[in-house]
């Protein structure tokens, strides 16, 4: 038995086997083959493989989001045995013995040069389709496992660390728990698994060896402990723990339809986080208020190229109308740092997370942003929809953001397309410059949401996704709470409503804070909910309002 330890992200325990998560080598290099029958029966096997995925993506793509989003996966696989494109390939096989995947890359790239040369704009989109067939076909030959597990079974899943854009095409009825070399609790990885409700633990080092890949592991989210081959004993010791888990998991149940109410009639809402419009399920089945934060970026980090405006459209609409009348927060797109995505061609920077941005690239590239916009708009007619937008600093933004908001609308009411008018406009406050500025901005807006992790990094200067930051990192410094107050403050001044959507609103020992300051509204993962709403109807805020208040402003405060 070996017992390693870590950091726990997201709580639970779990049991199984250890696998590796598969990262392919992508480099193609072009070599002479011997055995061209061989190599052409490689590339036919890869092509019928890429057929076989395409199809499934498909599925997956209309039950989620209509036909109009299956049809693009039904046009690449067309396009996968396209007459002429095949015979190119075979030329270059079996005519001049070159490998397959430099034959298929090199075929790709010259019938996107074919097609983008084209006057018709049909033809000319067909060059991006051509290259994404040709990619996937190059990425089969080249051993790269979709969604990077190839178990029959489910696993608890390892990795050195995973990016966004990794977790989110992970196959999750694979992954029993995660074991991450490196991460932190405020990434996105570490937030996606708390969404999901699996153990996550990470920082565990080289400590998991590639060696204990297969053996039975069992990981504690709570404890942060990865015990490779158990013993009986300690099998049996954490599997009662499960037991345990599960049991008060079921007494929070019982909070189900009760209100978020404290012992002395404060009430406030507690609404959710979730990155698709699959995960409205466990909001509804975890008794969520709403949705606070619908992180739109998922669905962009999902694709292969940009969502079209009916691709979002659909998922839009769907979380909407699943939902009910219930609020639904949306928040434009908050791409960069972190969550990168290789069609949007950004140049690399030094230091992506003060870099362009969210918003900042919304603003730069008005088309993306138009068409993300109408979608939202055209969506709203189906359900509550309140818009949001990321990473603001400064009131010329979200100008500029509202007035792209009002040159949608009247471009869909030209168009005869309907729309709801009472859709609220609201912004992040997760800059300190944004915070600071809380009282001018609760002019321009309906709501503040605090993105309390970026928050947190930018007023302590201290990056989210280092993990060796350790007590350097501390969500509850003054420094942010007061900020909080200070937002909170300004939001109640000018009428509007404030929340918390960043990880911070879960945290129980800030609850109190929370209530005590006035936030109206917490947004938190969707098995957060239960327990949230127990510890905001076991608080009497009379008790200790001004305490809290008072300890949060003194100079006496421990920093
Ligand atoms: C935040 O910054 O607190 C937030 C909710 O946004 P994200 O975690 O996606 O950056
Ligand atoms: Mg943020």
């Amino acid at each position: 038995m070996i017992t390693i330890q870590g950091k726990g992200v997201s709580t639970g325990v779990a049991v199984g086997p250890l696998y590796f998560y598969r990262r392919a080598d992508l480099t193609i290099r072009r070599t002479e083959v011997a055995d061209k029958e061989a190599e052409w029966a490689r590339f036919k096997a890869a092509q019928a493989k890429a057929i076989e995925q395409l199809g499934e993506l498909a599925e997956k793509a209309r039950a989620e989001a209509g036909d109009e989003a299956a049809m693009l996966f039904e046009t690449h696989q067309m396009m996968a045995e396209d007459l002429d494109y095949e015979e190119a390939i075979e030329n270059g096989i079996k005519g001049e013995g070159i490998n397959a995947e430099a034959v298929v890359s090199e075929t790709g790239e010259q019938f996107a040069a074919m097609f983008s040369a084209m006057d018709d704009a049909y033809m000319q989109a067909r060059s991006a389709d051509v290259k994404d067939v040709s990619g996937r076909i190059v990425s089969i030959l080249l051993g790269a496992v979709q969604g990077g597990i190839d178990s029959p079974v489910p696993v608890v899943l390892a990795a050195d660390d995973l990016a966004p854009s990794e977790t989110v095409q992970l196959d999750k009825s694979k992954i029993l728990g995660f074991v991450t070399s490196y991460g932190s609790g405020s990434s996105h990885t570490a937030i996606l698994a708390r969404t999901m409700g699996i153990p996550a633990i990470i920082g565990v080092g080289d400590q998991v060896k590639p060696e204990y890949e297969g053996r039975e592991v069992i990981v504690d989210g709570g404890t942060g402990e990865v015990v490779v081959d158990p013993d009986d004993a300690t099998r049996q010791a954490l599997l009662a723990k499960r037991e345990q888990l599960l049991k008060r998991q079921a007494l929070l149940e019982q909070l189900k339809g009760k209100p978020n109410v404290t012992k002395d009639g404060q009430t406030v809402r507690v609404y959710c986080n979730i990155g698709n419009p699959e995960d409205v399920h466990t909001v509804l089945e975890n008794d969520g208020g709403g949705v606070g934060l619908f992180r739109s970026e998922f669905l962009y980090l999902e694709c292969d190229d940009y969502p079209t405006e009916d691709y979002q459209f659909e998922a839009y609409k769907k979380v909407l109308s699943d939902m009910g009348d219930k609020e639904v927060v949306i928040r434009t797109l908050d791409i960069g740092a972190d969550k990168q995505i290789d069609y949007f061609n950004l140049p690399k920077e030094e230091n992506p997370a003060m870099g362009n941005r969210a918003l900042r690239i919304c603003l730069n590239r008005p088309e993306i942003f138009r068409t993300q916009l109408r979608a939202l708009y055209r969506a709203s007619a189906y359900g509550h929809l309140c818009i949001m937008f990321p990473m603001v600093t400064s009131v010329w933004e979200v100008k500029e953001a509202k007035k792209m908001c009002e040159q949608v609308k009247k471009e869909l009411t030209a168009e005869g397309i309907p729309f709801a008018e009472d859709v609220q406009l609201g912004i992040m406050i997760e800059t300190p410059a944004a915070a600071v500025m809380s009282d001018r901005l609760a002019k321009e807006v309906d709501f503040f949401s605090c993105g309390t992790n970026d928050l947190t990094q930018y007023t302590l200067a201290c990056d989210r996704q280092n993990n060796d930051l350790g007590r350097f990192f501390n969500p509850h410094h003054p420094s942010v709470l007061r900020l909080l107050k200070m937002v909170a403050d300004n939001a109640h001044k000018n009428g509007i409503w404030v929340g918390i959507c960043g990880e911070l609103g879960a945290d129980l020992e800030l609850t109190e804070t929370f209530l005590s300051i006035g936030i109206d509204e917490l947004s938190v993962s969707p098995r957060a909910v239960l327990p949230l709403r127990q510890k905001i109807r076991e608080t009497d805020v009379r008790q200790c309002r001004e305490k809290l208040v008072n300890d949060l402003l003194s100079d006496q405060t421990q920093i």
